[in-house]
């Protein structure tokens, strides 16, 4: 029998340039400030994770989950990974406020569980939808001439549904929207509020992109997270399906989310939630009759994977949003998932099937 209790917990920070400035209503990004996590198993075994704070979102930033890194990595040691959901649950009981670690923390210690019992991680969620799949992509808020290049950029390489950050300007979103669309006309869109819009600017926006003909699939969390009146009375004035995102950022939200009936789909992030607690609102959603969006903040295809993972393991995942390591200039994940093109392409190893090195220096390890 295999010694599959915790050795230790490595972690070290890693910065990621974005190709373009990724601009959305609440803030702007030039390099993705992540941090990767390694925990090795007294057999060996290793199991990876990544934290993507996003400090607009969640309120975390590296250093506090540097933080929350080395306070929960204690809690780990000497633990079989036998024992995964009970750290988890251990880990949100002490960090409750820093769920960017704790995914990493999380992933890390499943990628470690499905290595140890030879599976890939789709897996261990039950398999039910192993497939490649499509993901949109997204355009941030930019100047006319910028989103067009971009959009034109991804149309080349088969991408067909475009998440258009807005939020900022209407009539200049309206614009936005309106210059692919006549220039890319087999594009479909989702607008990606971030919070950005009144409600009265959200029906202008809606009416404005009518008026050309924009195909706008879904509204992305268009006004602020605590407004679920304005959500619900958006989705039912405009019948344009509404996804919750900031709204949610616990299963206690999405319960508010469905008995106020103000959204039609849920947008799941593992760095909102750890990810069980993502896995918990997924089902959750489903069994209420929503439909289910999944996420990310910017990250690599390490947490990517992880979220790559829920969707080939439970069934229901409509629209993909798994778009951001396409964003970055520079791919640090060796192996794993891949994309051709638009779609995801899932992987067949155990785990999430990749690996990440860790440099030399700036890391920090947690041991017995
Ligand atoms: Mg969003």
């Amino acid at each position: 029998m295999k010694d599959n209790s915790i050795a230790e917990v490595t972690f070290w920070p890693i910065d990621i340039p974005l190709t373009d400035p990724f601009v959305v209503a609440t803030g702007a990004r030039v390099v993705a400030e992540n941090i990767f996590v390694r925990i090795t198993l007294q057999s060996g075994v290793c199991g990876f994770g990544e934290a993507a704070p996003f400090p607009e979102v969640g309120g975390e930033d590296r250093p506090s989950c540097l933080d929350t890194l080395t306070l929960l990595a204690k809690l780990l040691v000497g633990h079989s990974i036998q024992n995964y959901r009970q750290m988890a649950q251990q880990m949100a009981d002490q960090a409750p406020e820093q769920p960017a670690a704790r995914c990493a923390l999380e992933t890390a210690l499943l990628d470690a569980c499905c290595r140890a019992a030879d599976i890939p991680m789709w897996q261990f969620w039950g398999g039910a939808d192993v497939r490649p799949r499509e993901t949109d992509i997204t355009i941030p808020i930019g100047t006319a001439d910028d989103t067009l290049a971009l959009a034109r950029h991804w149309h080349q390489k088969g991408f067909r549904l475009f998440k258009m950050k807005v939020g900022k300007d209407v009539d200049e979103d309206i614009r936005r929207v309106e210059a692919v669309h006549n220039t890319l006309p087999d594009v479909a869109f989702i607008g990606d509020g971030n919070q950005g819009f009144s409600r009265e600017e959200c029906l202008a926006f809606v009416d404005g992109i009518r008026r050309f003909g924009g195909k706008l699939l879904l509204l992305e969390q268009p006004v602020e997270r605590d407004d679920l009146e304005s959500l619900a009375h958006i989705r039912r004035t405009t019948g344009i399906p509404v996804a919750a995102d900031e709204s949610v950022r616990s299963l206690a939200d999405a319960r508010t989310v469905v008995g106020q009936q103000a959204a039609d789909y849920i947008n799941i992030k593992i760095m909102k939630t750890g990810v069980l607690e993502a896995k918990e609102i997924a089902s959750f959603a489903l069994k209420s009759g929503l439909k289910l969006m999944i996420g990310g903040m910017i990250e690599s295809r390490l947490a990517m994977g992880c979220s790559f993972g829920l969707v080939l393991g439970i069934k229901g995942f409509e629209v993909l949003d798994l778009d951001t390591p396409l964003l970055l200039a520079t791919d640090p994940v060796m192996e794993g998932y891949h994309y051709t093109g638009a779609h995801l392409q899932p992987w067949a190893t155990a785990g999430l099937g990749l690996a990440v090195n860790a440099p030399s220096y700036r890391q920090t390890t947690i041991g017995a």
